[in-house]
């Protein structure tokens, strides 16, 4: 398994993680995902779908449902929306339409931030990306509580977004071992910051200026075809 993803300091101390090598993902978590975005295809639609569906205008910073996703076990919540692109900060990608945001969830419902996912019009992923504190107003976790049991996660939601939870659990599944790297990135390039600048976690969580600490990109669905050798026509 490959370890080292090339970790590069770039704009605004955020760390890109290199693509990683197909090795590193869960295969058949990988192929459930792709066989949903493909079901959900043959059906003329994307997996923004259950987010957004035909309702228009969409609106930036409006969550996607509008009062989030909370799966029926209480430990996960997720939306989906877009950042007003004519402000710093927001796209995460070129090519991004909008992203998940994925949280831990606590007893009383406080939200920690594990992942986002940036999705294109289309509805494919393009990166995963972790966030400043202020991003989300989050109750900030370390990494190695946050990725405990992502090789095992599941998502259930009832009603019109069960399938992407279940689209979404696959994704975080199959990318566990990079996501993972992500998040301690994330905590590795924030204690680096303070310390470089000589500030306290509390005023880098606070710092406007930095909304990303990690990312690395993906490319979907040439992931999964990679792992299997199969071409899968409709992404073509
Ligand atoms: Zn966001």
């Amino acid at each position: 398994m490959q370890k080292d993803h090339g970790k590069s300091l770039c704009w605004k101390n955020q760390v890109i993680c290199g693509h990683m090598g197909a090795c590193e993902l869960d295969q058949a978590s990988a192929q459930s995902a792709a066989v949903r975005q493909i079901a959900q295809a043959q059906r003329q639609r994307s997996m923004l779908f259950p987010f957004i569906g035909r309702s228009s205008p969409f609106q930036a910073w409006q969550h996607y449902p509008r009062n989030d996703a909370v799966d029926t076990s209480g430990a996960w919540q997720f939306y989906y929306h877009a950042h007003d692109t004519s402000q710093d900060g927001g796209a995460r990608h070129p090519r991004e339409h909008g992203h998940i945001h994925v949280f831990r969830r606590s007893p009383t419902g406080q939200l920690s931030h594990l992942t986002g996912l940036a999705l294109d019009a289309r509805g494919i992923p393009l990166a995963w990306f972790s966030t400043n504190q202020w991003v989300t107003g989050e109750r900030w976790r370390a990494a190695g509580p946050m990725v405990q049991g992502l090789r095992t996660l599941r998502l259930q939601v009832r009603g019109p977004l069960a399938g992407v939870a279940l689209w979404i659990a696959d994704l975080i599944r199959a990318y566990a071992a990079p996501l993972s790297e992500m998040v301690v990135a994330r905590d590795e390039a924030l204690a680096s910051h303070c310390s470089r600048h000589q500030i306290s976690t509390e005023q880098a969580w606070k710092d406007r200026s930095i909304s990303v600490w990690s990312s690395f990109p993906i490319d979907w669905p040439n992931d999964v075809i990679a792992l299997q050798g199969q071409v899968f026509k409709y992404f073509k």
